[in-house]
């Protein structure tokens, strides 16, 4: 097993260290945050990842879908990058991993979390909950031949979209089944992971309110794992984006909710 020279974590750790990740997962990143504030308790840097399955209607990171990715890093090399941000980070804070989909890319996620795990960073999960088939094989999250079983494992908070209940308009939203999604959140749920949920709040596609009941039914089934439930509401901030993607923005003439509306979806949804 080889290992980057340039890393100050495999320098701490030689190559007979038995929890170096092989050196031969590298993720493929689009961005980095360093002061995240938002995906996940305290302060965090958040590494963002390329590719996702999904196209919801309202991403604001279509930039992330592309799976070429803006470069490749080894979890090491991100984990360096990560530390220097350490002193901010209190004792809530940490690493979050985002998208992009994480889920496309067990391996490296798992990878970076064992090593911030080995040096008590804590670390988040921010997933669309979106995988391939779970939906018909649940055993995907915990067979120890897949590598989500680990990954979870190893996430110390799971922050999930459930971009909506209803499986016609989770696949008007995003371009496919929400299955899967109900499916990763029931198995995190069964193995007590701390999760966060969240909603966003498009007027006119996901604020109905036989909706908004459903995922506040199913979250509570989920139990007290659930620490937090959050609407975001929509915005078009995106829009410049896309222009510059040459892709055409689907919700063009949409609307941010207003605060009665959010402040509805939020006791529909069972928001503290
Ligand atoms: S899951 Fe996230 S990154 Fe993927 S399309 Fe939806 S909002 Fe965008």
């Amino acid at each position: 097993m080889s290992v980057t020279s340039a890393c100050y974590w495999s320098l701490k750790h030689p190559p007979a260290a038995t929890r170096h990740p092989p050196a031969t997962i590298k993720g493929r990143i689009h961005s980095f945050e360093t002061f995240g504030a938002a995906d996940g308790p305290g302060v965090r840097f958040i590494v963002f990842l390329s590719g996702c399955p999904l196209r919801c209607a309202y991403c604001h990171n279509p930039d992330t879908w592309a799976s070429p990715p803006a470069f490749e890093q080894e979890p090491c090399e991100v984990l360096d990058r990560a530390l220097r941000y350490r002193a901010y980070w209190g004792e809530d804070g940490g690493i979050t991993v985002s998208g992009g989909e994480p889920l496309l890319q067990p391996e490296f996620v798992s990878g970076l979390f064992e090593l911030a795990r080995a040096e008590g960073i804590s670390t988040a999960l921010d997933t669309s909950g979106y995988v391939e088939g779970a939906a018909d094989d649940v055993s995907i999250f915990s067979n120890p031949l897949r590598p989500y079983a680990k990954l979870l494992s190893l996430a110390d908070v799971v922050i999930l979209d459930i971009k909506a209940f209803d499986a016609d308009l989770h696949r008007r939203v995003t371009g496919r089944s929400g299955e899967p999604v109900l499916a990763f959140a029931r198995h995190c749920a069964g193995m007590g992971k701390r999760m966060w949920i969240r909603r966003v709040l498009v007027p006119g596609l996901t604020d109905g309110e036989a909706d908004l009941r459903a995922t506040g039914e199913f979250v509570r089934s989920l139990g007290s794992c659930v620490e937090r439930v959050e609407v975001l509401p929509y915005h078009d901030f995106a829009i410049p984006k896309y222009e510059r993607l040459g892709i055409p923005y689907p919700l063009r003439g949409a609307v941010p909710p207003t605060p009665g509306q959010v402040a509805a979806a939020r006791s529909l949804l069972g928001a503290g």
